[in-house]
């Protein structure tokens, strides 16, 4: 039988870049087959599982596993240390590979646009979570732990990464493959208080469930909600014509987390509702924001005409994301602009760079078979060409499978003696230095 042969470059190694590898992979058939190209700024792949997921949700980085099988198929090659826009062009990409999926997420976090937002120690989680979690670029964020009060800005789930972090006996993060910069750190931390601010009601909280039933389960901080919110909350549900059953385990989650016995611990972690934050103040560095407080009148969030403040003295916003551009893109409300995944000529989009910063590592699977669909329905007759060997700079650093499993092993082997799952390896040139060892 005749096969056709694809060249594929996916470019963006995280979640929904191998997800889609995945779906290429499962997509061929006797007469159809793929080579796949995975093309990653990075010197490391696997995107948020490395830079994103809390160091203490372990569980939920063993996807990772999946992503290694997904590389060891004979079809899949990484190229990590290319960045596009700079060491390939789009237009280079096009030319050169039968389809290219744009899987460059979502990494510059969105901002309040209120006065005081460029205070020393106002940070985003889009600089904060990669901080702790050992990313290259992010080594040296300044983040002064020294005031006893710390603000989070946002209802969603990062935002509860960032509030726990800061929160937890960070003796809780020794068994983990946080970054070994920001454990020194947070071991000198001060911050004895969390507040969480969400600028709607708990009925309108982006936080998932199982995120929320752990919280009661710390072993060193007591976690606080005003037991009058979740009441008006329930009773603007019972209000609603139809509750979906995600929303009533929040409020059932946020009730037990109400009503659950303190510990009488020095470490709080509040989560207060109904306060949208308009001035964060301070002389040259944060001090203290200014929040409006709002009310729930039929069924809509409205200024309750009154404001208060908290004295703080570091604020992350973890309020969303939005994609970093590049040349050769169009980007709209900060996406990739597309129409559901294609962007156009023989390009594609996946993931957050395609839906925006929405959903959990899963949703990228279904995504991305859908998105496969798409394409095999628009292949035309396969190219001939070199794919991306013919476009990198001769001495190219490129970190390919086996150099990157030379620094998963190292990183992998320096966690065993020290009793964690890795120590991540936070230095750019040290991780080439390690992949081509
Ligand atoms: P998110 O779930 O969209 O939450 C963003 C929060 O920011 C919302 O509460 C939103 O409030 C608030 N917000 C937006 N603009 C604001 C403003 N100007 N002022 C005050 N608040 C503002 O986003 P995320 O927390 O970044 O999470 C991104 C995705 O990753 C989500 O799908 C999340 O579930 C997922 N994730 C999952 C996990 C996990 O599974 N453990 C961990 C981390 C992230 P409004 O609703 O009022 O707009």
């Amino acid at each position: 039988m005749n096969v056709k042969n694809y060249k594929v470059a996916i470019v963006g190694a995280g979640p929904a870049g191998y997800f889609t590898a995945q779906a290429f992979q499962k997509a061929q058939r006797n007469d159809l087959s793929f080579v796949i190209d995975m093309i990653e700024r990075l010197p490391t792949p696997w995107g948020l599982v490395r830079s994103g997921v809390a160091p203490d949700h372990p569980k939920i980085k063993t996807v990772s596993k999946v992503f290694e099988k997904i590389a060891k198929e004979p079809n899949f090659r990484l190229f990590a240390n290319v960045e596009l826009g700079k060491d390939v062009s789009l237009k280079d990409l096009r030319d050169q590979y039968d389809v290219v999926v744009l899987a460059t997420g979502a990494s510059r976090g969105r901002k309040l646009g209120i006065p005081g937002e460029k205070l020393k120690n106002s940070l985003s989680a889009a600089e904060f979570v990669p901080w702790y979690n050992a990313h290259p670029d992010f080594v040296d964020v300044e983040v002064d732990l020294s005031s006893d009060t710390a603000l989070v800005i946002g209802a969603g789930n990062v935002a509860m990464d960032v509030a726990r972090i800061l929160a937890i006996d960070p003796a809780e993060l020794d068994p983990t493959d946080v970054a070994e910069h920001a454990l020194a750190k947070l071991k000198q931390s001060n911050i004895r208080t969390v507040i969480i601010c969400g600028r709607r009601g708990p009925e309108h909280a982006a936080f998932t469930a199982p995120e929320l039933r752990e919280l009661p389960k710390l072993e060193n901080t007591d976690v606080y909600i005003d037991s009058k919110q979740i009441e008006e909350a329930i009773q603007h549900i019972e209000e609603m014509d139809e509750v979906e059953k995600d929303l009533r385990n929040n409020i059932e989650a946020m009730k037990a987390i109400a009503e659950h016995e303190k510990k009488g611990v020095t470490r709080k972690l509040e989560i207060k509702f109904l306060s949208t934050p308009i001035e964060i103040k301070g002389n040259g560095k944060v001090e203290e924001v200014v929040f409006q407080k709002n009310k729930v009148e039929n069924g809509k969030v409205v200024s309750a005409n009154d404001t208060f403040s908290i004295k703080t003295g570091l604020v992350v916003t973890a309020i969303g994301y939005e994609s970093v551009e590049y040349s050769g893109v169009t980007f709209e409300s900060g996406r990739v602009r597309n129409i559901a995944g294609y962007v156009e000529h023989n390009v594609y989009t996946v993931g957050w760079a395609k839906r925006g910063p929405t959903g959990v590592i899963g949703t990228n699977k279904s995504d991305s078979t859908d998105a496969v669909d798409l394409i095999i329905e628009n292949l035309k007759e396969p190219k001939t060409s070199e794919g991306i060997t013919a476009l990198l700079k001769s001495g190219h650093k490129v970190i390919d499978q086996t150099s990157w499993e030379k620094i998963n092993a190292s990183e992998v082997i320096s966690g065993e003696l020290a009793g964690k799952p890795r120590v991540k390896v936070a230095d750019w040139s040290q991780l080439i230095r390690l992949g081509l060892s």
